[in-house]
């Protein structure tokens, strides 16, 4: 034990235990056998980066202007492509200069937000199960975090109108995100709406993460809260290039929305970092204004191994939806297991790594999360797997 190991901040103290710890060890041990593990744990494209948007980058990284400080709030032109994308896509008429502040991913600024709205004490209400960053970025405000369930009967959507009134009236924040991380569910826009009246009557910020908007199947094509008129009163909505373009490498995202909101995330980010490496936004402007082909082609290979993994586990006689979007598959564990005994099963007897829910949070108890993240014959190898020898 070292001199200081003990003497952590409060607020680091205060997190949640790592609970993939565990899976992290078992992983190292099942390796260490011979076996040959298949890795449905992590979040994290496999696909690269498209050729396009790293040949923009090499070229501005040649150029010395990239060479110094950007601006703290992101390049005009970085936000401009921001709005225009934002048009394309959702309908909503952003402006560059008071709506949009870029981010170095978006969990850099989703981390951040409640330092600039929250003061000790102040509550925030987060998703459970749900991304821990919201936890997180809350306790290291000195916020409170109370979470709200989501479960499957209300297919992991939040029921608002059950929140304790005491709550909802201390709350000053509301995280969510759709389509879901990590129980794949989606969101339609009359949802929104309720979400945004329930925000203005309450005064509460929400902060909405969309980073899986653009990985969706069948056609779908997800909301943004924004396309709700009257959440430019009340919500920020945080992007990110990183599943969408396979650049979780990169650190590139925006948050877009209410200009106060914007303004005080930006005004904490000018304190801390000193924003993205230009030649990243120059790649990233070239992501968001170029041909979106490669989106097409990304969701396509996501769609073929979602089929082949949702249809090899029916088969294996597991419950699970065929998620609508996101790269997860959330599967309900099978009778006489918890998330993390059949987490377990599934590494130790096969060599699968998956995500435990109740990771996520208690309410995550009960499911595990598959990534689609590897390619298909590795997920048919699974679905083999779990077929031959079975729970
Ligand atoms: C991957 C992910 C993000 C995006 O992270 P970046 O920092 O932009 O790479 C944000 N929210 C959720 C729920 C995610 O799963």
């Amino acid at each position: 034990m070292s001199r200081w190991s003990e003497r952590l901040a409060q607020r680091l103290k205060q997190l949640p235990p790592y609970l993939f710890a565990e899976i992290d060890r078992l992983k190292a041990q099942v390796a260490a056998r011979g076996i040959d593990v298949i890795d449905l744990g992590v979040g994290d494209p496999d696909l690269p980066t498209p050729p396009h948007i790293i040949r923009r980058l090499q070229k501005a990284a040649e150029d010395p202007a990239n060479h110094q400080y950007p601006s703290y709030s992101g390049m005009d032109d970085f936000k401009v492509s921001v709005a225009r994308w934002y048009r394309r896509r959702f309908g909503v008429e952003l402006d560059p200069a008071n709506e949009v502040v870029s981010l170095i991913g978006s969990k850099e600024g989703i981390a951040h937000m409640p330092l600039a709205f929250i003061d000790p004490g102040d509550v925030v209400l987060v998703p459970d199960p749900g991304y821990p960053v919201y936890q997180a970025g809350t306790v290291f405000a000195g916020g409170v975090p109370y979470t709200f369930p989501l479960t499957k009967d209300r297919g992991f959507l939040p029921d608002l109108s059950a929140l304790d009134e005491g709550i909802c009236h201390k709350a000053k924040m509301l995280f969510l995100n759709y389509p879901n991380n990590p129980t794949s569910a989606t969101a339609d826009l009359d949802f929104f709406r309720e979400v945004v009246d329930w925000a203005r009557n309450h005064d509460v910020i929400v902060c909405h993460d969309a980073a899986y908007t653009e990985l969706a199947f069948d056609g779908y094509r997800p909301h943004s809260i924004l396309e709700v008129p009257e959440a430019r009163e009340v919500a920020i909505e945080f992007h990110s290039l990183s599943k969408t373009y396979n650049m979780t490498g990169w650190r590139i995202g925006f948050a877009v929305g209410n200009t106060d909101l914007v303004a005080g995330l930006g005004k904490v980010k000018t304190n801390i970092d000193s924003g993205i490496f230009q030649a990243v936004q120059y790649a990233g402007m070239e992501a968001l204004d170029g041909d979106q082909d490669c989106v097409k082609q990304n969701n396509r290979v996501y769609q073929q191994r979602r089929d082949l993994l949702v249809e090899g586990l029916r088969k294996a006689g597991l419950r699970v939806t065929p998620p609508k979007a996101t790269f997860y598959v959330w599967c309900q564990v099978p009778e006489g297991y918890t998330s993390a005994s059949f987490a377990k099963h599934l590494l130790s007897e096969m060599g699968l790594v998956t995500t435990p829910g109740n990771g996520f949070g208690r309410f995550g108890e009960g499911f595990v999360r598959m990534a689609l993240t590897v390619g298909k014959e590795r997920i048919q190898e699974a679905v083999d797997r779990i077929q031959r020898i079975g729970f």
